[in-house]
């Protein structure tokens, strides 16, 4: 195992100490175990001593969940093993290690099982499994395929209280809140009211469910994942993708609603607005140039199995298109596997250029970040949500541009404020569109989670009531709060 020491983190292993919120922390000692064997004895050690300990994944995460803030970091980037499993009706087994980033899978998978994939796509293909197990991950395929608890049929976790667990889908129940572990038993955990939407605000708990959920989209809080049985389903053999430019919001939300409504309903659906458009316009020489000026778009794909589907396909986007104010000599459709690889990059280059925005802005004023929402609510609500959010961007003046996962009324709101006084209004406004999506029936995070960035505002989406329930569930699993010290609620 290699052992990094306080001093040597703060010379060549600073990366080690944020993550992509650029939350920024401070550890006393960074671990790497080399085997899964290391990793449950170091975790062993630690809480045999009382110590604090704070997992981490690739650091992809937007919430600064894997930021450690004192205490111990262990980082799993060693521990990527990838094997089959098993081969069943539903589809390809996995066995993988948590440090397993989402390329290495698919590159497996491309050499070992090519029909097969994870429909899960968070767009951040350098994320490690642990971590898309950790944050419940999802991203553009959500819309259509779920979240990666869908795809979660086994778990090895270390929990502090009760060390290593092996835990397969279905096999271990909370029934009426009681949770048991061995000869252990809890008492009655109560509730809360989840939105039967896409969301990961805090965990996910029910007083009837299968406990294997409970981990998942826990952040970590609950156990630290060892390993994960992952199951890949079959791929469909042919995809198209594509963008459509329209000249304003209205058209763009009346092409998703003919898209939702086709009988041939789309694997995902993107929406990237005119400010959006206009920030990833540097890398437009990946790509040819937008047909207007002021355009907004939607970015669609189609899986499909028979390479005669793609007549019905088309037939019905030129018919959609047309009725919503678009037109397929705006749309980009392309030629070939390099240009739809180009498209798929398209998605990752805005949440790129609002970061490189924002890196440019701190050199002047270190002390400002980013400001952005993660907010879903029920798809019927979308369009009076927008007019909401469109109100309090309004009023507060601020650069922002909307994207993101419109097919699941769930949109990326990045306000880029320029100084302290705007970081505080950026603020503001969000704590406005959380308000919003609360009383829509939605959440605040669809699925960025929580970490350490947004508990002030789970408390005040649930109340201290709730989160006291959070808490105890917390206290049976970690009754010294050792895992995940300040993440998703203060101990
Ligand atoms: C440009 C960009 C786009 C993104 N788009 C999406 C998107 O569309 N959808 C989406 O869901 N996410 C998205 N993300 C967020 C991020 O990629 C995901 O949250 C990802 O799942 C985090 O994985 P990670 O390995 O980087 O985890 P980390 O950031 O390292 O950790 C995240 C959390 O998981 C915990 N954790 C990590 N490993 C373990 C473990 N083994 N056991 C227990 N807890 C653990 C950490 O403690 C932390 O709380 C995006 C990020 C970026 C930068």
């Amino acid at each position: 195992m290699i052992a990094v020491s306080h001093n040597e983190i703060r010379g060549s292993y600073l990366p080690y100490l944020s993550d992509e919120s650029k939350l920024s922390g401070d550890a006393e000692m960074l671990y790497f175990p080399e085997h899964p064997e290391e990793l449950s004895a170091i975790l062993c050690e630690l809480f045999l001593t009382d110590k604090t300990a704070t997992m981490q994944g690739s650091r992809t995460g937007v919430a600064g969940g894997c930021v450690p803030f004192g205490g111990t970091v262990v980082n799993m980037e060693k521990l990527r093993s990838i094997e089959i499993n098993a081969k069943t009706e539903s589809g390809l087994l996995l066995k993988i290690g948590p440090g397993a980033s989402l390329a290495e899978m698919t590159a497996y998978l491309k050499k070992n099982g090519a029909d097969y994939f994870l429909p899960v796509n968070p767009t951040e293909d350098t994320a490690s499994i642990g971590g898309m197990i950790a944050t419940n991950a999802s991203g553009s395929r959500s819309f259509s395929y779920g979240p990666i608890r869908k795809y979660i049929r086994g778990l090895k976790v270390y929990i502090p209280a009760f060390g290593e667990l092996s835990i397969r889908r279905s096999e271990m129940n909370i029934k009426k809140g009681v949770i048991r572990i061995g000869s252990r038993r809890s008492h009655a955990f109560e509730s809360w009211d989840f939105p039967d939407i896409k969301n990961n605000a805090g965990p996910y708990y029910k007083t009837d469910m299968d406990l294997i959920d409970l981990f998942i989209g826990s952040e970590g809080i609950f156990g630290t994942l060892l390993e994960a049985d992952l199951l890949c389903v079959r791929r469909p053999r042919h995809e198209l993708i594509l963008m459509a430019f329209f000249h304003n919001r209205h058209d763009a939300l009346n092409f998703l609603e003919t898209l939702r409504r086709s009988p041939r309903m789309p694997s995902e659906i993107e929406y990237f607005d005119e400010n959006s458009l206009s920030l990833a316009r540097e890398d437009l020489d990946k790509l040819p140039a937008y047909p207007f000026e002021g355009a907004h778009a939607i970015m669609t794909v189609f899986l499909y199995e028979k390479e005669t589907e793609i007549e019905n396909i088309y037939e019905m986007l030129e018919k959609s298109l047309s009725a919503s104010g678009g037109s397929i000599d705006d749309t980009w459709t392309p030629g070939n596997e390099t240009e739809s690889t180009r498209f798929r990059i398209f998605r990752h280059i805005v949440p790129e250029a609002v970061n490189r925005r924002i890196a440019a802005i701190k050199t002047d004023e270190p002390a400002v970040h980013k400001v952005a929402s993660d907010t879903a609510v029920p798809v019927n609500l979308l369009v009076p949500a927008l007019n909401e959010y469109d109100k309090a961007l309004s009023e507060s003046g601020l650069e922002h541009c909307i994207f993101g996962h419109i097919g699941d009324a769930h949109l990326h709101i990045n306000m880029l404020p320029r100084n302290i006084k705007e970081l505080e209004t950026a603020k503001d406004t969000l704590r406005k569109i959380m308000q919003t999506a609360k009383e829509m029936g939605g959440t605040i995070s669809g699925e960025h989670g929580i970490g350490k960035i947004k508990k002030e505002y789970l408390a005040s989406f649930y109340g201290s009531e709730i989160i006291a329930r959070m808490r105890a569930i917390k206290h049976f699993f970690d009754p010294h709060a050792l895992l995940n010290p300040g993440d998703v609620f203060d101990r």
